[in-house]
């Protein structure tokens, strides 16, 4: 049985992603900023909400779940045991290498500290005509990753491994539209990249359309993203840093203030 995806643009530039059991007339929300359009989005379509998995703890993640609870009060909250605080309407408190069941599916849960010091990612691996898909609030991002707020240089880019080791066709459904900016960078430090060149154009062309960029794939990432190409030759000189960490500081540095 498929999971449907569904993508609800929000606020600036975030996305709040529905994972829809049409059959079982149920849903599973990341991430919701707001309440309101997926209320709309779940009355509509028939389907009570079950379970909200949250990533981290930032307001554009979690502000819409305490109105989703009161509207579905039996609902779950997957988030961090470390964010217990931070995220106080949790229901299953989750912990790196944890591994959960959404309607049928499995889930596994990543810890990827960088962002924040809790941020969890959640992977549904492949299943039957379904590849595998994860979502990655703001660690990693389509070209980029997410700011560096209370984690070092070190573990964010052990974050980043983790994640473009996934396997390639897996889809990255990010939290934020952050991609043709996020590009912008990504040129003025691997000018000679051609993929990049090409998925520079790529994303022009999406986004005068109004279309989204999101969801990314791991094999695009991993050609054009330059926090995942620490180790490469191109990024090393373009930093003037040899360890992979020195590099990522150094990027994450510069795109601060770009
Ligand atoms: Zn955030
Ligand atoms: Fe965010």
């Amino acid at each position: 049985m498929a999971l449907e995806i569904v993508r609800l643009p929000v606020l600036r530039d975030n996305y709040v992603f529905l994972l829809v059991d049409r059959g079982g007339r149920r849903a599973a929300v990341v991430d919701p900023a707001v309440a309101a359009p997926v209320i709309a989005w779940l009355e509509a379509a028939d389907c009570a909400l079950a379970v909200v998995l949250q990533t981290h703890h930032h307001s554009d993640h979690i502000g819409g779940t305490p109105e989703l609870l009161r509207r579905w009060p039996g609902a779950e909250v997957w988030a961090a045991a470390a964010d217990r605080d931070r995220i106080p309407f949790q229901t299953r408190s989750l912990a790196d290498g944890d591994r959960l069941d959404l309607f049928g599916r499995p889930v596994e849960v990543l810890a990827v500290p960088g962002h924040t010091r809790a941020h969890l990612a959640y992977v549904l691996p492949a299943a039957g005509d379904d590849g595998p898909e994860l979502f990655c609030g703001d660690t990693l991002f389509a070209g980029g990753c997410g700011r560096l707020f209370e984690g070092t240089p070190a573990q964010l880019l052990t974050s980043l491994e983790r994640l473009a080791a996934l396997p390639p066709e897996t889809r990255v459904w990010c939290a934020h539209e952050y991609t043709e900016a996020n590009l912008r960078f990504a040129a003025s430090v691997d000018p000679a990249n051609g993929a990049l060149q090409q998925r520079i154009r790529a994303v022009a062309e999406l986004r005068m359309a109004g279309t989204a960029t999101v969801p990314s794939r791991i094999d695009l990432e991993r050609a054009t993203n330059p926090f995942l190409r620490c180790r490469t030759a191109a990024l090393q000189q373009a930093t003037g840093a040899q360890e992979p960490v020195a590099v990522l500081a150094e990027l994450r540095r510069r795109k601060d203030v770009f």
